[in-house]
């Protein structure tokens, strides 16, 4: 038996071994091995202030990521996610109207930042509930986004003030005492709604994610910083000695 070239074609479209589908949560969408929903809140938490995450286009992409640990935690509607380089843009629908607005608080570490326990707590004294404004990417693409969107600069700035390390051991943090996106929005949804609790459920995912690596082989990132003071972080080869391996 001969083949012609349609049927030659034919058998080189088929796969040899099929792709293994890896099977992944209906909702986290991580594998379903390394899903973190066992540690999500039973029925999501309602707060009266809503976070408005800023996301780098980027951060999307990042195998963790800790924004659709709080947007899975709380109420749909108290967790905004708007994603770009720069902000309000015209696809960002209603968000230059919260930007705006006298009650929208952004999460900073600006020059003039002041501690956010110093606010008045939602309720206390009238105090309307807050929007509260993150940034979402790494270090440098927070910092980007910051300088490029003209809006961020007119809003009172923020920083949490704790003693603690980032409870975020996977993730590389740029210095000590620098949250992820998630730790960022518990703490200070708990902190300026007086609510305690907040935190501690909304950082059990992270919690339940962080176990699993580490019993899974993950290193403990310390922060640079952290690594650097003490001799332990990996020095930079230096280029000739980059060029004479290559050559090897
Ligand atoms: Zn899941």
């Amino acid at each position: 038996m001969t083949l012609n070239d349609d049927a030659w074609e034919d058998l080189s479209q088929i796969l040899a071994d099929p792709p293994k589908i890896r099977e992944s949560c209906m909702n986290c969408s991580r594998p379903v091995k390394v899903c973190w929903c066992p540690g999500l809140p039973k029925s999501r938490l309602c707060p009266q202030s809503r976070l408005i995450i800023l996301q780098h286009p980027a951060e999307n992409k990042r195998c963790l990521r800790t924004a659709p640990m709080l947007s899975l935690s709380l109420e749909q509607n108290k967790c905004n996610i708007f994603r770009g380089k720069k902000f309000p843009s015209i696809k960002h629908e209603g968000l230059a109207d919260i930007l705006n607005s006298s009650n929208t608080i952004l999460l900073y570490p600006s020059k003039n930042a002041i501690d956010i326990s110093q606010l008045p707590k939602v309720g206390v004294d009238g105090q309307k509930p807050y929007n509260i404004v993150l940034l979402d990417g790494t270090w440098s693409q927070a910092k980007a986004i910051y300088h490029s969107s003209i809006l961020l600069s007119t809003i009172k700035t923020c920083k949490i003030v704790q003693n603690a390390a980032s409870d975020y051991v996977i993730r590389t943090q740029p210095t000590e005492g620098c949250l992820s996106t998630l730790e960022s929005g518990a703490l200070s949804l708990s902190i300026l709604e007086n609510e305690a609790s907040y935190k501690d459920t909304m950082l059990r995912p992270l919690h339940y994610l962080c176990k699993y690596q580490l019993e899974n082989g993950a290193v403990t990132h310390q922060s640079k910083e952290f690594l650097i003071k003490h001799n332990l972080y990996p020095r930079l080869i230096g280029k000739q000695l980059a060029r004479q391996l290559r050559n090897v």
